[in-house]
């Protein structure tokens, strides 16, 4: 058995060697480091894919958030809800831009935003809501665009997880996740679905008004050279990553498959384990592309299981150790404990388990049994 890598990215780059090498090489003859045309292919490559008008290359998915943010226009004082278990971007940016997070709890099942929580979060100043797909999962989008438009609000989709994912409507109408608001960001951090090597993010519209906007905003508020429109940031993809990209565009959906597979086979190999909760899925609502596979551990003894773990090297992670609220950094005396019941629960018993593209079925054996072993 090969030794057993969280996200096997040297795996996966040995498979596509020569032609990224390739890729790579020209890009550099080329010396078109910056916006050169790999760029501008990546992104029209990237848009069919999606089936979405426009999408606007950036240089991380942490950017491609507060862009979004900046690209909507709102003011210092405005609310925007978001859920309280994800990776920390999504609230970082709310604040940085001078806004209120509202944080809210999340589904049991699901990890995602729990509708209810959205609910009860709205407020007069509440101008955006921003869902987490969390874990390569959508979240429950026909209800989070409902209530978006009976109270005349922007959805931003945080789609970091799970891009190539298919959010169905209950009519069976499909849309790949990211591109049902107004605006879908993603990010090629190297460990996402789709990783360059190195940062990368994009941000996608349908609206022509708002890919305006934010094409400016990338890039300095500029339309035309040395004339600024706009208060923008310089944030762009650079040419070697997105020429790196628009190969592995190819194989997305052969990497969400290959995903898939392995989760089939834990959850085969996990279910029906008393102490065990495999991943739910929505099943003929969505589609899972599993960034994470996550375990809820159920006798309290998470933290025991990961040290055995560790013990016989096999790498986890546990996303997230500490919700939002209780983060130093982003504390509020909004908010009570008694608001986040499911967050608080779960941090305590999640645990996700390797998971890529070039996972073997002995690894997935080695995995389970061991995690088994220890709870029976
Ligand atoms: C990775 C991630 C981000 C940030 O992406 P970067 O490219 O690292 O800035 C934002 N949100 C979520 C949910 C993520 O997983």
């Amino acid at each position: 058995m090969e030794k057993i890598e969280m996200v096997d990215l040297k795996g996966q780059y040995r498979k596509i060697e020569n032609q990224v090498n390739d890729s790579v090489l020209k890009t550099i003859y080329s010396t078109n480091f910056i916006n050169g045309p790999q760029v501008k292919n990546f992104q029209k490559h990237l848009e069919s894919y999606l089936n979405v008008k426009h999408v606007i290359p950036c240089a991380n998915g942490t950017d491609a958030l507060q862009i979004a943010l900046m690209a909507i226009g709102l003011k210092p004082g405005d609310e925007v809800i978001t859920p309280n278990f994800t990776y920390a971007s999504t609230v970082e940016v709310i604040l940085l831009l001078g806004l209120t997070p509202v944080l809210v709890d999340i589904d049991i099942e699901s990890f995602n935003i729990d509708i209810s929580a959205i609910e009860r979060a709205i407020t007069k100043k509440t101008k955006a809501i921003i869902p987490v797909h969390l874990f390569g999962q959508p979240a429950f989008m026909s209800e989070i665009i409902n209530i978006a438009k009976e109270n005349k609000l922007y959805v931003i989709e945080d789609n970091a997880q799970s891009l190539g994912a298919n959010y169905t409507y209950k009519d069976g109408l499909k849309k790949k996740a990211g591109t049902i608001g107004h605006i879908g960001t993603t990010s090629f951090f190297p460990s996402k679905n789709l990783g360059a090597y190195g940062d990368g993010g994009a941000i996608f519209t349908e609206d022509d008004d708002l890919a305006n906007t934010l094409r400016g905003i990338v890039n300095h508020g500029m339309y035309k050279r040395y004339y600024h429109d706009l208060v923008g940031v310089n944030s762009r993809l650079d040419s070697i990553q997105a020429s790196i990209l628009d190969i592995k565009l190819n194989y997305l959906d052969d990497y969400n498959k290959s995903r898939n597979d392995a989760a089939s086979k834990y959850t085969e190999r996990l279910k029906n384990h008393s102490y065990i909760l495999t991943p739910f899925s929505t099943g003929e609502y969505d589609s899972h592309v599993f960034h994470q596979y996550t375990l809820r551990i159920l006798n309290g003894k998470r933290d025991k299981l990961a040290k055995y773990l560790n013990e016989r090297d096999i790498p986890f992670g546990i996303y997230y150790p500490v919700p939002l609220h209780l983060q130093k950094a982003y504390k509020s005396d909004r908010y009570k404990e008694s608001y986040f019941k499911v967050t608080n629960k779960v941090v305590q018993q999640v645990i996700s388990l390797p998971m890529h593209t070039e996972l073997a079925d002995d690894q997935i054996d080695f995995i389970t049994d061991t995690v088994k072993e220890f709870l029976d």
